[in-house]
């Protein structure tokens, strides 16, 4: 029996379809020995050791602004995952890959070596906005400008999509964890006390905030005292945050401005009628919906279940071909890439 799944590889998440549903999700994270180069865990056990592991024990994100930067630690991260959901399946799996709107070529193949070398037979690649309409059924089949904004953790998707396919797409190389930098950065300046990089996506998570929250948060964290090195608590509050995030808030509105810039005004209009479809796990900080409508002037349509878009897609690709009726979307081998 041929196996077909769907893999959303994140910078923070990877999601895995396979049959009717999404059969794993899993921080992309994972222990190796740096001896013996063997995995010691992956996913949610190893995103736990993040800061917290031994000279010999390395626990490595292998996925950096949506593009695989540690090739050797995503070839073991997708065999443990290849394991975990075939199981001892002789048939290799053809796998449907979604990827950030604009890498390279040279990028793309890595993707796919990576994939290849972990056990897939085949690997199809698609875009992830692309992945994310058609996870939230979106019409994008005809000559009508479609936006989708993707704030994942290491990047920021902006695609305009027409005619069944991109027509414009930019990739920013700030998302969720640069809200978490800032955050740190606040600490250090604010209180001369140092956080890690887990409570701070914590804090963001609990109290952060793009837009000022209407009743005042705040919640007490815990740190290391820059001149003493010695434990610290201290009190932050949501209006701090607030001023924390906004230069990264800005960055992202101001590629959005650009790539519509760069757009066929109709299609822009089309996105000001119906609004743009805003997703990605970085989208969930409090107002981003809100800061976006004012700043561009348009409706903004956030989505029940950002987290999820992208892998619901694959699944639905994977299931009926027929979405995806434009564009070169094939499986292929390594050797069918060609550089240009
Ligand atoms: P990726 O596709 O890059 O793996 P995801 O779409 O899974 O990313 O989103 C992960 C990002 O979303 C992380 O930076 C995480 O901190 C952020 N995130 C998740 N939930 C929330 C939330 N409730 N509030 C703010 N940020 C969130
Ligand atoms: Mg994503």
């Amino acid at each position: 029996m041929r196996t077909d799944i769907g893999i959303d590889l994140g910078t923070d998440t990877t999601r895995v379809y396979m049959g009717r549903g999404v059969v794993l999700t899993a921080p992309t994270v994972i222990a190796m020995d740096r001896d013996t180069g063997e995995a010691r865990a992956y996913g949610r056990d190893a995103y736990h050791m993040i800061g917290r592991t031994s000279d010999r024990l390395a626990a490595i994100c292998p996925v950096q602004h949506g593009t695989i930067a540690d090739f050797e630690a995503a070839e073991l991260y997708l065999r443990q995952l290849f394991a975990r959901v075939c199981g001892k399946k002789l048939v290799r799996p053809r796998v449907m890959v979604s990827i950030p709107g604009n890498i390279t070529a040279v990028k793309q193949r890595s993707v796919v070596d990576a994939l290849e070398s972990a056990g897939a037979r085949n690997v199809c690649l698609i875009e992830a906005p692309l992945a994310a309409a058609i996870g939230l059924d979106v019409d994008f089949s005809t000559p009508h400008g479609v936006t989708v904004v993707d704030i994942g953790k290491g990047t920021t998707e902006i695609a305009v999509l027409s005619m069944g396919g991109l027509s414009r797409c930019q990739s920013l190389p700030v998302g969720g964890s640069a809200f978490d930098e800032e955050i740190i950065r606040f600490a250090r300046r604010e209180f001369n006390v140092t956080i890690g990089p887990l409570t701070a996506e914590r804090i963001k998570k609990a109290i952060g905030c793009v837009k000022p929250r209407p009743v005042e948060v705040g919640m007490v964290v815990n740190g290391l005292q820059v001149f003493t090195g010695l434990p610290e608590s201290v009190e932050i509050t949501s209006s701090q945050l607030y001023q924390a995030t906004q230069s990264v808030a800005n960055d992202i509105v101001s590629s959005i401005q650009q790539v519509f810039e760069q757009t066929a005004p109709e299609m822009v209009a089309d996105t000001a009628k119906d609004g743009l479809i805003l997703t990605g796990g970085g989208s969930m900080i409090f107002g981003m919906a809100q800061l976006l409508s004012e700043r561009l002037g348009l409706p903004v349509n956030p989505v029940p279940d950002p987290l999820n878009c992208v892998i619901n897609g694959l699944g639905k690709a994977l299931t009926n071909s027929k979405v995806l009726q434009n564009g070169d979307y094939r499986f292929r081998s390594l050797e069918d890439l060609t550089i240009e």
